[in-house]
Order: structure tokens, then C-alpha cells, then sequence
């Protein structure tokens, strides 16, 4: 047995209907941007392995001190202990993080940074002897795959089972283009009625929604109402930080600052599971009391991993010189081009452009994450040697900042190709067997 078959009869994998799907493509090495399989082929990875990876994989430098600090310390108890990695990964990244931020909590992924959130913003006003039941959120909204993530997300296909169990959250539209009054006056409204404690929002890039996208003036609009009544903001940049949306974080392109910000995926340049919940003072001192019952009782076993600490360090590093900064922005320029040059072609409804991320939203009738075009689509990219994962009818990229002009031009070409098959323009055999991954 080769190892994909290994694997089909002992692995359950994530976002994967497994009665149907195609057998899992082995990978056994990458390079920058490329992915190589076992049967010799070679994969461009233009989604960044599920959003993750930064400096391309298997980066020489992370690896380094990676492998320094497994020699080193390799893990220790957080509560009542620390370490370097730890303390100067978190002193780099409050500089780093908008102003106001001035603690850092450690877990180990996307969803546990967003419980960590809301659990601080509940707690924060049961502290102060005020507590509020409601927690306000975009419709369209992922933060993450936990019951506290799953509540605050959209109510989509993926959590329907799930729905009788999740805590209930006020939602409202997500202020795109034309939108915009309708969300403000939404928010207005609720904010009125007092009673909530925080509004969880992913700034200006709604990821797993489709790659939706707003401007910042409105968020700044929508955090202004939020501080007026108190209400907490919480931004969830665990997709769009760390340059993915041209600025190291999303909310730099914002003049509001909030309360709290949730950090994964690029957290390590895609090396380790690490997450982090940063906040502001104000959030941290509403926890400290004589009276124990005040502590935020949350931690997991993986907290503040050391080794994942030094990667984060490592990705860090590379993230502040001015050659990556340099690629962010050359990246975003050959995506706008790109993007000028596809938005009027025949079943391109739209074209969205944030830095890095490129999303191309296409017309097929239908337009849901079930339809087959989405099935087609992926393999398609596969055989041209490109890994994109469509969510439905919209494709998106979000490359390594590594990627090479040729690797781009690739992606691109495999974007045409796909624009063709949508218009018709081009044959492609559907594929056997049906994959359902977001
Ligand atoms: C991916 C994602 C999460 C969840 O992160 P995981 O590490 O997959 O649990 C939360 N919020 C946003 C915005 C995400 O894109």
C-alpha cells in the first residue's frame, strides 16, 4: 500500500466527506512555495496550506531555531513558570500590535484564541458586578470550529447540527459596498438596547465567508458605536494578521483601537500550533482581585509552547525585513493588475483585492459551497500543479510571501483556465468522486 491508501483506512481528515473524497494527495517535502508529492509531482501551495504559511515551507532559518530551542527546552508548565521564548515573543509582538494592546495570553490555535476572547469579555463585565449577556458578530463570520467559535460564526451548513447548542449572538450585516448605513443602523440599534458585552468582528477581510470584503472607514464607524456604549471590540486577526492584508495587521489601517486581538495561523509563519489573545489594560486589570474567583481560570496544556514561542520569534524575523515587506507589496500590485485585467471577463461577477489576498467570486447559477463547479474547479487546479481550495463559487490566493514571479504567473494562467471552464469556454471532465473541504 502507497501511503495515500495507508491513510484511507485509518485517517478521518478535517472538512472532508470521506465516503467520497478523492485520496489524499502525499506530500513529502516543501520548498518556498512548492509542495512535492510522492508520485514526483509538484504543487504550487497558493492558499498557504490553509492560510498558515508566510515564509514558505521548510524555511531554513525557522527550522534553525526551531531546532536550537527543542535542545534547549522543549516545553514547561506555564502556570507558575516561564521562559524566554515566551516573554520576548510576547514583549515583540505588543510592539508590534496596535497601541493599547499591553498583555498577552497564550493557547495553541485560531479557535482557542477567539474562546479566550470572548471567555476575557464575559468574564471582564461578570468582574465588574455588570454582566451582560449578548455578544454581537458579522453574519457572514468565521472565528473558528469550538462551541464558543462555532456560536459566534455564521449559522451556515457547518454548524447547522450544532445550532440548538450554541449560545445565542446578535447579528448583523456585513458593511460591503452599498451596505454600509444598513450595518450601522443595525448596530445602533442593538447597541441601544445596552446588554451586550462584546462585537467579534474579522477586520476587513471575512475569510471563510468568502473572502468578503469592507472598507475600513465603516469598522471605524462600527467601533466607535461599540466604545460609546462600552461595548468591547474584538478584533479577530487570526487570517488577516501578519501582512496579509498589505499592513502587518488589518486594524492598522484603522483609527479605533480595540480591546482585544486574536492571533493564529501566521503566528508562527505556519511552523507550530500557537495562538495568542492579546488585550488592553483595562480587560487585564478587571481580573485582579484579592477575591479569587476574579482569575481567568482558562489555560491548556501546549500554553506558550517554547518551540512554538521560536518559531514565531523566527517567522517574526523574517516578517520584519524589508525584502518580505517588500514581496507583500510587490504581491499585492501583480494581484490588482491581475485583477483589472479578469474583472470584466464573461461569469467573473467580482473581483476582491486586499494585499495578498486575491478572491474572484464567480457566476455559476448557483452559488453555494455545495455546487459541483467547486469539485471542478479543484481538481482542475491540481492538474495545472496549483493548490487552491475554492470555497464554492469563489476562488481565492493567498500565497507564501516567498512566491516567485513565475510561480504567480502560474497561479494566474490557472485562474484563466478556470474563468474558461465557468464560461464554458473549455471543457473539463467532472471529477469521479465528490470533495467537500471548505
Ligand atoms: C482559521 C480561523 C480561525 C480558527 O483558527 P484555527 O486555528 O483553525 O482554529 C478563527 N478565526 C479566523 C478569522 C480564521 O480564519
Amino acid at each position: 500500500m502507497n501511503l495515500a491508501e495507508r491513510d484511507q483506512h485509518i485517517i478521518w481528515h478535517p472538512y472532508t466527506q470521506m465516503k467520497t473524497a478523492a485520496l489524499p494527495v502525499p506530500i513529502v517535502r516543501g520548498e518556498g512555495a512548492l509542495l512535492f508529492s510522492e508520485d514526483g509531482k509538484t504543487y504550487i501551495d497558493a492558499v498557504a496550506s490553509w492560510w498558515v504559511n508566510l515564509h514558505g515551507h521548510a524555511h531554513p532559518y525557522i527550522a534553525e531555531k526551531v531546532a536550537e530551542q527543542l535542545r534547549t527546552l522543549e516545553h514547561v508548565i506555564f502556570a507558575g513558570f516561564t521562559h524566554e521564548p515566551a516573554v520576548t515573543f510576547a514583549e515583540r509582538l505588543l510592539q508590534i500590535l496596535p497601541a493599547g494592546q499591553s498583555r498577552i495570553f497564550y493557547s495553541d490555535n485560531g479557535s482557542t484564541a477567539v474562546e479566550v476572547a470572548i471567555k476575557m469579555a464575559i468574564q471582564y463585565w461578570n468582574n465588574l458586578d455588570t454582566p451582560k449577556k449578548k455578544i454581537i458578530a458579522f453574519r457572514d463570520s468565521y472565528h473558528g470550529d469550538t462551541f464558543g467559535a462555532m456560536s459566534v460564526s455564521a449559522r451556515s451548513a457547518f454548524t447547522a447540527p450544532f445550532w440548538p447548542f450554541l449560545f445565542e449572538v446578535e447579528f448583523i450585516d456585513v458593511p460591503t459596498a452599498g451596505k454600509e448605513e444598513e450595518s450601522i443602523k443595525q448596530l445602533e440599534k442593538l447597541a441601544a438596547q445596552g446588554d451586550i458585552a462584546a462585537f467579534i468582528y474579522e477586520p476587513l477581510v471575512l475569510g471563510t465567508g468568502g473572502m468578503i470584503m469592507y472598507k475600513p472607514e465603516v469598522l471605524d464607524k462600527l467601533m466607535a458605536i461599540c466604545q460609546q456604549h462600552g461595548i468591547l471590540n474584538i478584533a479577530d486577526e487570526v487570517m488577516t494578521g501578519f501582512g496579509r492584508t498589505g499592513r502587518t495587521f488589518a486594524t492598522d489601517y484603522l483609527q479605533q483601537k480595540p480591546d482585544m486581538v486574536c492571533l493564529s495561523k501566521g503566528l508562527t509563519g505556519g511552523t507550530m500550533a500557537l495562538g495568542a489573545t492579546s488585550c488592553n489594560e483595562k480587560i487585564y486589570e478587571a481580573f485582579l482581585h484579592d477575591d479569587r474567583s476574579k482569575t481567568l481560570f482558562h489555560g491548556h496544556s501546549y500554553t506558550a509552547n517554547p518551540v512554538a514561542c521560536a518559531a514565531g520569534l523566527a517567522s517574526l524575523d523574517l516578517l520584519l525585513q524589508p525584502e518580505t515587506q517588500e514581496s507583500i507589496n510587490h504581491i499585492a500590485q501583480r494581484h490588482a493588475a491581475f485583477a483589472a485585467s479578469i474583472k470584466d471577463l464573461p461569469q467573473v461577477l467580482e473581483v476582491r483585492q486586499q494585499g495578498t489576498i486575491l478572491a474572484i467570486e464567480f457566476y455559476d447559477g448557483a452559488t453555494s459551497y455545495f455546487s459541483d463547479l467547486r469539485d471542478t474547479l479543484y481538481s482542475f487546479g491540481l492538474d495545472n500543479g496549483v493548490i487552491l481550495r475554492p470555497l464554492g463559487n469563489i476562488i481565492y490566493v493567498i500565497p507564501p510571501y516567498c512566491i516567485t514571479d513565475a510561480q504567480l504567473d502560474q497561479v494566474y494562467q490557472t485562474l484563466k483556465g478556470m474563468q474558461e471552464i465557468v464560461a464554458g469556454k473549455r471543457q473539463h471532465p467532472r471529477p469521479d468522486s465528490i470533495m467537500l473541504h471548505d
